[in-house]
């Protein structure tokens, strides 16, 4: 029998076995908070854990590297694996389940399903990252079927994704309330993140200027700047920095994600760049 306060860390590996422990939960009246990562953890997935322990009886963390929403040209196989190390920061942070599917649990032989979105995955990282977004709303929509939690929490620093999942569960009836959480920084702006971990330590002092410049971008669009020529600055500036190369910045709306234009000031700025093997993004409100 469970009891209100945290027992130590168990780890489940199918499906079967996390929908007992749910329904058991369920039973007893408790509450369900569902936390899905990619693992090699940092202090802003801690940061959804305890938010949704403070908001849940019971909270499951997930870590599955989701092979549908890496493209053939990307860091699936050098994507960081750090299980042990995961288990240990999830355990301390009073998570009570941790689900580590195989990618044969998650895609039997045959898998032939997909969830997509128009619109919202036409934007920003959707053309360069063809397929991203319906293997991400895919693995998502099969973790919210999988735990029947009532609440799960996502990042503002992925912003895109967490508004598609947000559109797909309101479009698809899921009774899940999806819950953003802003972003955590370093101390110096740079925005965390488990790709952070390519970085070379001459890169690593660069990399804070992405986030200086779409904060200034941010800044000037809310002073009445117009918003192409307040990126243009923040391209500049961020190439400037030693950036390889820049994937985007631009100036959206935080619902739909359509384009600002002059005179308009409510949304955030968002962009994507190359610093050496890293993609970094990040995005900022416009506070006017
Ligand atoms: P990932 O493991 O990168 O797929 O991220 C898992 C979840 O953690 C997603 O909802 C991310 O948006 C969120 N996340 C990643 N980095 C941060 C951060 N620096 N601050 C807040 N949430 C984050």
């Amino acid at each position: 029998m469970d009891t209100p306060d945290h027992d130590s860390l168990v780890t489940l590996r199918d499906v079967d076995a996390l929908r007992h422990r749910v329904r058991s939960w369920k039973k007893a009246g408790l509450s369900v908070a569902l936390v899905p990562t990619m693992g090699a953890l940092h202090r802003g997935h801690i940061e959804l854990m305890e938010r949704a322990h403070a908001m849940a009886d019971r909270v499951i963390a997930t870590v599955f590297v989701n092979p549908t929403q890496f493209g053939p040209n990307e860091d699936f196989a050098a994507y960081p694996r750090k299980e042990a190390q995961d288990f240990d920061l999830l355990d301390k942070a009073g998570v009570h389940v941790l689900f580590a599917p195989t990618p044969s649990a998650m895609y039997p032989p045959g898998f032939a399903t997909s969830v997509r979105l128009s619109g919202l995955s036409d934007v920003l990282c959707g053309p360069l990252r063809p397929g991203h977004f319906d293997g991400v709303a895919t693995v998502v929509t099969k973790l919210f079927l999988q735990a029947q939690p009532d609440i799960a929490l996502f990042g503002e620093k992925d912003f895109q994704q967490l508004a598609v999942i947000k559109r797909f569960t309101m479009d698809l009836n899921i009774p899940v309330d999806v819950i953003g959480v802003p972003t955590v920084r370093e101390a110096d702006g740079l925005a965390m993140s488990s790709r952070n971990a390519y970085l070379s330590v001459g890169e690593r002092a660069q990399a804070p200027a992405l986030y200086a410049a779409i904060i200034a971008a941010a800044r000037d669009i809310a002073k009445g700047t117009d918003p192409f020529v307040a990126t243009d600055a923040a391209r500049r500036a961020i190439l400037a920095a030693g950036f390889r190369s820049i994937d985007y910045v631009e100036a959206r709306t935080s619902d739909t994600l359509a384009s600002l234009g002059p005179g308009q000031c409510s949304g955030r700025v968002f962009a994507a760049a190359y610093l050496g093997r890293a993609r970094l993004i990040d995005n900022v409100e416009i506070e006017s």
